[in-house]
């Protein structure tokens, strides 16, 4: 999974928010995000699923798991209450063998956002700069090549313009081979609200939108995780 190279190896001191319970924060913010609801049984991940429409994802709702798909604890593109019980059954027995410490509280179940170009947005505390806020691609871009753009919060209108375009990445988001751009207006926006978001939030002390997807129209955090500082 891409990480967000400001925090490799983030301590847990804080507390970790759940993805549910981070998206529901963003959300009253106004900031983009796909709403996640807590099911603590297959059927009951079913009858959310019917009530959102398909395709849903599950995920695992665990304090102790901060990397859900490396715990085997993603399952995407569920087409149907069937294929819901099943994926359900398959997160807990994928979980239990790979973390079987882990405390879990059931999945988070949210509709499945159609494929976009994958960005990251990210905060965490530097001890000189206080909170400082990254943007990069998601995969190779951040993991690999580092390939990633910092400004100090708060951040201004231009910050957010030159944090999109700073990057190599941002040959991707410009389209290449055909495909159409992503709407830079979009990001710029959602890198501000977020910034507002920190400034508002000052105990809000590491926060990654990892990924948000990049459309032509428009942009949506589909995974959000937040730790609160103590
Ligand atoms: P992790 O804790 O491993 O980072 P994520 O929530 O980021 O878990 O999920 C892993 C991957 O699954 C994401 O990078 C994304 O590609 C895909 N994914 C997660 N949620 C959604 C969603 N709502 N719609 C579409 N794809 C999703
Ligand atoms: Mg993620």
């Amino acid at each position: 999974m891409p990480r967000n190279p400001a925090t490799p190896n983030a301590q847990q001191q804080g507390r970790l928010l759940s993805e549910i319970e981070s998206k529901q924060m963003l959300a009253q913010a106004g900031i983009p995000v796909t709403r996640a609801r807590l099911a603590r049984t297959a059927g009951e991940a079913a009858r959310i699923s019917e009530g959102l429409g398909y395709p849903v994802v599950l995920k695992i709702v665990s304090p102790d798991i901060a990397h859900k798909s490396d715990a085997g604890g993603v399952k995407v593109g569920m087409d149907s209450a069937a294929e819901v019980h099943a994926a359900f059954a398959e997160i807990m027995i994928a979980v239990k063998e790979r973390q079987p410490e882990a405390r879990i509280e059931g999945v988070a179940v949210q509709k499945m956002a159609p494929a976009g170009t994958e960005v990251i947005i990210g905060m965490s505390q530097d001890a000189q700069f206080g909170p400082v806020m990254m943007f990069g691609l998601g995969g190779i871009f951040v993991e690999v090549l580092k390939d990633v753009a910092f400004r100090i919060v708060p951040l201004e209108p231009r910050d957010a313009r030159e944090m999109v375009r700073e990057t190599k990445g941002f040959a991707v988001l410009k389209g290449v081979r055909g495909q159409q751009p992503a709407d830079l207006d979009a990001l710029e926006k959602l890198i501000l609200q977020v910034s507002q978001f920190i400034e508002k939030h000052p105990e809000v002390q590491e926060l990654d939108l990892n990924p948000v997807f990049a459309y032509p129209d428009g942009c949506i955090a589909v995974d959000a995780r937040i730790v609160i500082a103590d």
